[in-house]
């Protein structure tokens, strides 16, 4: 059934390419890995031109895409359509330019005054030609690679701000770092956490009144989270704003944070947080609302995810899984709205937060949206924070409704899994992360790439704190009977695979329902552009990338890039020629830790792509490389062993190796031998790589433990594949 869905699906794919024309034959490689017909753009008259005007009237400023999200209000909307809902059929590949790792690409390109600037995986930043793809310039931070093992969503970066000549980019290390635009020379750096903790930085830094804001991420992992501005000029620190309480022994921090922290913060925490940090991360989403000079900052999960082990079950625990408005030039405590108070099931609130004018009950509205993880549509007034409304933008399970008066959640009956182990809709991977979200003033509509991805929560009752590891305080156990699941429990985590699906939801964000909604085979699609032309652009893990009409969600083109795309597109204009640009490369926390059969291929490269109209050219040549075939040893272990082994396994080694970005263990040969596994798991031998050493966390024997737990999933997947279909 199965493979006959998605066999229609290819099918579909295929009859529409036909039928709008594209070309989907393939050109050998050209020598070099730019496809570029040079066109004469001038160089700007200063690189890197960028300043509070012109961010301020980006919206009209129709040739570039100035900031993350384009604008202050991170629509994502472009007004520019010469590419449209009628000459989408001549859409083409300008050009392409293959990236130096197949890890995931996560950022949308900023492009200024011709020149379009990214970061890609490692944090590494390249200049390009906007209109060519030609490469102006290389910048690698040369990070330590086994930072990569703090990384709980792999070592993507979202993308760099742009300020008065300079580009700045967070590196996964947890470093903020100024380039010089026109050469990509460093100017300055500065490191924006306690390294020697699991601190990372994905996130696209915002460049704001002449400061750099940055926040970092690392919640799992035990980190207390907070978001900093920095002078663009001189790299010091301006103000800190944490966003947790830390141990009330060590005093106030003596930032911007502490008079909120003591009043608001402290008495929403019992017990002993700050030993895992408590967590709340800032690690994406940050805008600036000009109406009313504050900063709009995403606040993360706790830390452990569990609120039991967090805080003894009491609390709300401000400032976690809440939007917070701050004052841009001191860090001042404005007003918080907290969507998930005492938040058990790492549902953040740094998803993107989209600024807008919306006529509510005949009545104009400032107002912030967003779609975070718990699966609800929030509408909110930016003066004071005040709740509007919200609406399930996909199917939920943990409450039955948001209470407007008070602004907080009804919660349904165990949704917390005090009374047993609870399946709960979204799960922690959220019914949206951070993939971009865009809304169109002409529709009216949010574009949302969501997804529906349960988890079954229980409370874990052999819990251990492992600084540095991964801490939720939460066992992932089988589904229990319940009103959604039914039967064996066989049959019951069958249908709880059968609920992961995508979704386009184009979400109407006053009447709070969806316009449209396009149903997709799997979860964890990319984000979205909306332009003037009537278009949303997605990109999607199989590696299409596809656009739609805004206003009635009808496919209208597609390209197949044969890599996943999870990343924001952009829309720009060079000497009157519209293009969209993506990075295609899949990965992420779903890349790394959730398991992919549907291709058998290694993901190839990374790539950024721009498209215009009559753009003829073709990508690199693809050649599908078989991921390797398992090849278990003949050892025996023991049932000790293999017990010991599966615990190990899933304590330390499914968050980055369960699925296809990192290698699969089921698949490496390291498995056959006791030497060369000890190596790279004890020794670090391949720590360049990001693989880090675990001699502080695993004995000798536990790695051979994990080892036997390996070789005996290699031996049942070797036998999957070798099964007759
Ligand atoms: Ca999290």
């Amino acid at each position: 059934m199965k493979q006959n869905n998605k066999l229609s699906l290819f099918l579909s794919a295929l009859l529409l390419i036909g039928a709008c024309g594209r070309k989907t034959e393939e050109q050998p490689a050209t020598p070099t890995n730019v496809i570029a017909a040079q066109t004469g753009v001038k160089a700007p008259k200063r690189y890197g031109d960028v300043d509070q005007a012109r961010l301020s009237n980006a919206g009209a400023d129709l040739d570039n895409w100035l900031s993350y999200g384009r604008t202050n209000a991170e629509q994502r909307y472009s007004p520019l359509d010469q590419i449209n809902d009628e000459t989408i059929d001549e859409l083409g590949l300008a050009w392409s330019v293959e990236l130096d790792t197949n890890r995931g690409q996560e950022a949308t390109p900023i492009i200024v005054d011709g020149v379009m600037y990214i970061s890609t995986a490692w944090s590494k930043v390249m200049a390009l030609d906007a209109a060519t793809g030609k490469v102006l310039w290389k910048f690698d931070p040369e990070n330590i690679g086994a930072k990569a093992a703090h990384a709980c969503c792999d070592v993507v970066n979202r993308g760099v701000a742009v300020w008065n000549g300079k580009v700045f980019v967070g590196t996964i290390d947890g470093r903020l770092i100024a380039l010089d635009a026109a050469t990509g020379a460093k100017v300055w750096e500065k490191i924006t956490v306690d390294q020697e903790k699991p601190y990372t930085i994905t996130m696209a830094p915002r460049a704001v009144k002449g400061k750099i804001i940055i926040g970092n991420s690392g919640a799992e992992l035990g980190v207390r989270g907070y978001v900093s501005a920095y002078d663009a000029e001189s790299g010091e620190l301006v103000w800190r704003f944490y966003t947790v309480p830390g141990n009330p022994a060590d005093g106030p921090d003596g930032a911007a944070s502490d008079d909120a922290l003591a009043e608001l913060a402290l008495p929403t925490w019992h017990g002993e947080w700050w030993t895992l940090g408590g967590g709340g991360t800032v690690w994406d989403s940050v805008v600036y609302d000009e109406a009313f000079d504050q900063l709009l900052v995403g606040v993360g999960n706790g830390a452990p995810w569990n609120h039991r082990y967090r805080s003894n079950g009491e609390g709300d625990n401000l400032f976690l899984s809440s939007i917070l408005a701050l004052d841009p030039d001191t860090g001042a405590y404005k007003w918080h709205y907290q969507a998930s108070p005492g938040e058990t099931w790492d549902y953040t609130n740094t998803q993107q937060i989209t600024l807008a004018e919306l006529e509510i009950d005949g009545e104009t509205r400032k107002v912030l949206m967003q779609a975070p993880k718990n699966g609800f549509f929030y509408v909110i007034d930016c003066k004071e924070g005040k709740l509007i409304s919200a609406e399930p933008y996909v199917y939920q399970n943990w409450a039955e409704r948001i209470d407007l008066e008070t602004g907080r959640p009804v919660e349904t009956a165990n949704a917390r899994y005090l009374d047993g182990p609870q399946m709960v809709l979204p799960g922690g991977i959220g019914g949206h992360a951070w993939h971009p979200m865009s809304f169109n003033p002409e529709t009216g509509l949010v574009y949302i790439p969501a997804m529906t991805v349960p988890l079954v929560y229980a409370h874990n009752h052999d819990y251990e704190i492992h600084p540095g590891r991964w801490n939720t305080g939460v066992s992932f156990t089988d589904p229990p009977a319940s009103a959604e699941l039914k039967g064996a429990p066989e049959e019951r985590r069958a249908q709880m695979q059968a609920m992961q699906k995508g979704y386009l939801v184009a979400w109407d964000p006053v009447k709070q329902e969806p316009r449209w909604t396009i149903e997709r085979d799997w979860p964890w699609n990319g984000g979205t552009l909306t332009t003037g032309g009537n278009l949303v652009f997605e990109g999607l893990p199989n590696g299409e990338f596809e656009a739609r009409s805004a206003d009635s969600g009808k496919a209208l083109w597609s390209f197949q890039s044969h890599r996943g795309i999870m990343a924001g597109p952009a829309t720009y204009r060079v000497d009157g020629e519209q293009y969209v640009a993506v990075l295609g490369g899949y990965g992420g926390s779903m890349g790394m830790a959730t398991p992919d059969d549907r291709n058998r291929f290694v993901p190839p490269n990374g790539i950024v792509m721009a498209f215009k109209l009559n753009g003829e050219a073709s990508l690199p040549a693809y050649e599908p490389v078989a991921r390797p075939a398992p090849s278990p040893s003949d050892e025996s272990f023991t049932e000790a062993q293999l017990e010991t082994g599966r615990d190990q396994y899933f304590t330390y080694c499914t968050i980055c190796h369960n699925g296809p970005t990192n290698p699969e263990l089921n698949r490496t040969p390291y498995m056959q031998n006791a030497d060369a596994w000890r190596a790279v798991v004890i020794d670090g031998a391949l720590e360049h790589n990001g693989m880090a050493n675990f001699r502080d966390y695993l004995s000798n024997d536990d790695a051979e433990a994990i080892r036997a737990y390996v070789n005996m999933l290699a031996r049942d997947l070797a036998e999957r594949e070798t099964a007759p279909q």
